[in-house]
Parts: C-alpha cells; sequence; structure tokens
C-alpha cells in the first residue's frame, strides 16, 4: 500500500527537536493507507522558540491537527483556544485538533496507557495504582487514572516536591485519593505496593543506556497478583520487568502505550479508529 496524495490531501504532523527517531509517521501513515483516508503525517524539526511562528503558519494552511513532543509540550498551551480536562489538570499537550483556525489541546499518553491496561486485561478502574514518576508521562497517566476512577494513587519520586504538588491538584480537581512520598521512602513503598493492583515505571529508569537500573531494587516487593507496567519502550522487556516476571507478576511493556496514545490522536484528527492490531504487528513487536 503506497501514499496516495491528491490536490485534497489533508497534512498532520509531529512538532518537535529531535524528531528523527520518532515512529509516529510510519504508524500514522500506515493507518492512513489501510482506511484509505486522505491525509499524510510529516515530522518536523521545530525548536520551542519557532513554535509560536510555526502555529501560525500551519493555521494559515488549514493543516487539520499535529503532535507536540519534546521541548513543545507546555509551550503548545499558550497557542490554544481550549484544552481537554487531562491537559488542563497535567498543563501539557501532546496532540492538537484544528477546526477552520480553533485549536484544541489533548493529552493522550494518559488515555494510551489506560487503554493499554484495558488492552491487556487489567481493569484497574475502582482499584490502587501506585506510580513512579513526576516527569511529563507520570503526570499525564496519575491524571487520566485519576479521571477514569481509579481509587487510589500513589505516587513516588526522586524529587519528592514534584509529586506533593502533582497530588495536591489531583486531590482538588478529582475524586481520586492522591498520596505522594519520596522515592526512598522505603516503608511507604512497600506499603503503598502490597495494597496497590498495578504498579507503573513512570520514570526513565530503566531506559538504554542505563538497561541495567530498575526503579524497584527489592524484588520481594513484587508479588504474584501485582500487574507490574513499564513505560519505557528501549528496552522492550526492562529489568524491572524482567524481576517482576521472576516473582510471578503479569508485566506489561511501554509499545502498547506508544501504540494507543497515537491511536487516541489518530481518533481525535479524523474521526476513525486506527487498525491498532495491523499497525502493531508491523512495527512495534
Ligand atoms: P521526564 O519528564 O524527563 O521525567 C523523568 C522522570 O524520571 C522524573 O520523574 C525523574 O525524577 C525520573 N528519573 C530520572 N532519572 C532518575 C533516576 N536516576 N532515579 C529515579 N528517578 C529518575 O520524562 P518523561 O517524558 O516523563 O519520560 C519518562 C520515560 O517514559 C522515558 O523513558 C520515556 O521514553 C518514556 N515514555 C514512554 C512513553 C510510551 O508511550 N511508552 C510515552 C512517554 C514517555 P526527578 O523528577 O526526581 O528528576
Amino acid at each position: 500500500m503506497g501514499l496516495d496524495i491528491s490536490g485534497k490531501t489533508q497534512l498532520i504532523c509531529l512538532l518537535g527537536s529531535p524528531v528523527d527517531h520518532s515512529i509516529s509517521p510510519a504508524m500514522h501513515n500506515l493507518a492512513f493507507s489501510m482506511l484509505g483516508l486522505d491525509y499524510v503525517y510529516l515530522a518536523f524539526d521545530v525548536k520551542e522558540d519557532k513554535l509560536e511562528e510555526t502555529v501560525k503558519g500551519l493555521k494559515l494552511l488549514n493543516v487539520r491537527g499535529w503532535n507536540l513532543t519534546m521541548p513543545n509540550k507546555t509551550k503548545m498551551l499558550e497557542l490554544l483556544d481550549s484544552v481537554s480536562p487531562a491537559a488542563e489538570l497535567i498543563g501539557a499537550v501532546n496532540t492538537v485538533v484544528n477546526d477552520n483556525g480553533t485549536l484544541k489541546g489533548h493529552t493522550t499518553d494518559g488515555s494510551g496507557y489506560m487503554r493499554m491496561l484495558l488492552e491487556s486485561g487489567v481493569d484497574v478502574i475502582g482499584k490502587k495504582m501506585v506510580i513512579a514518576g513526576a516527569g511529563g508521562a507520570a503526570r499525564a497517566i496519575a491524571a487520566q487514572a485519576a479521571l477514569d476512577g481509579v481509587s487510589k494513587i500513589t505516587l513516588f519520586n526522586r524529587d519528592v516536591l514534584k509529586v506533593e504538588k502533582l497530588a495536591e491538584v489531583l486531590n482538588h480537581h478529582t475524586n481520586c485519593v492522591v498520596e505522594a512520598y519520596g522515592l526512598n521512602d522505603e516503608r511507604e513503598l512497600k506499603r503503598a505496593i502490597g495494597e496497590a493492583a498495578v504498579f507503573t515505571n513512570a520514570t526513565k529508569v530503566g531506559m538504554e543506556p542505563d538497561a541495567d537500573a530498575a526503579i524497584i531494587k527489592d524484588a520481594s516487593l513484587l508479588y504474584p497478583e501485582l500487574v507490574v507496567s513499564d513505560i519505557v519502550y528501549n528496552p522492550k522487556k526492562t529489568k524491572l520487568l524482567q524481576m517482576a516476571e521472576e516473582q510471578g507478576c503479569k508485566t506489561i511493556g511501554g509499545m502498547g502505550m506508544l501504540l494507543w496514545q497515537g491511536a487516541d490522536a489518530f481518533r481525535l484528527w479524523t474521526g476513525c479508529d486506527m487498525p491498532a492490531y495491523a499497525v502493531q504487528r508491523k512495527y512495534f513487536k
């Protein structure tokens, strides 16, 4: 299946720096082509100081939408007409939809993560979660989980101030009970993991080139009823997931979140469901 560019082809793009490693163009162009949708997805290297000018140009050309990656996820917020509830909570967007000059921002990292759990047969609604991290991805996951009805989220981060701030916002704006601790608080980590349905590593720990590192040092904290997910996707099976597997846990790697955050953005732009499993077979195995 090749791309069939016409005079009516609509552009979707990725704005960030760097972008040359991104899998998004391959994923979206395959999906457009499979569904016969007249769109094309391209990646543009745009740094934060050129974002405003770039967005003006995209609006002028009535470009249908775009993804944002580092360093543009926060800056984009200033250039929007409205934002989704999750994007408002975390103060960042990764997807923009342009409805004839009116820009709405969304964050699909969190919704993609929640969809990935569902697709993996894990129902965490009404249950407890532990999330390690307070960066962009952790905030998106925590906000979406709180909005979707997870009953309690315990956040751990190296810099405790960041999770305390996030917990304050989520406790104020959602019905979820959110607690925050430093990653070095071993007693609270053991307690929180002991009562959770899902433990998620949303830090960079375990990512190449530090693939020998794991956010959990003591494997005995992990037990067979616990689902352990790692959003790091490079390597696909992180040290944490290896440890969890040895303890008998169900484990979920980061590629699923990558796929489903893209699928959510795809639906926002086109109104169509991405043929996600076909895309997964081609690019995510
Ligand atoms: P980020 O905003 O830079 O946040 C990094 C997080 O990692 C912070 O919580 C930071 O803690 C923590 N951290 C870094 N080094 C650490 C260490 N040595 N010990 C303990 N904590 C450490 O990054 P991000 O955008 O959230 O991304 C985090 C990871 O998720 C990356 O590996 C990224 O590739 C992956 N990711 C995956 C997907 C997916 O679709 N699967 C999507 C987005 C991101 P401090 O706050 O204390 O510095």
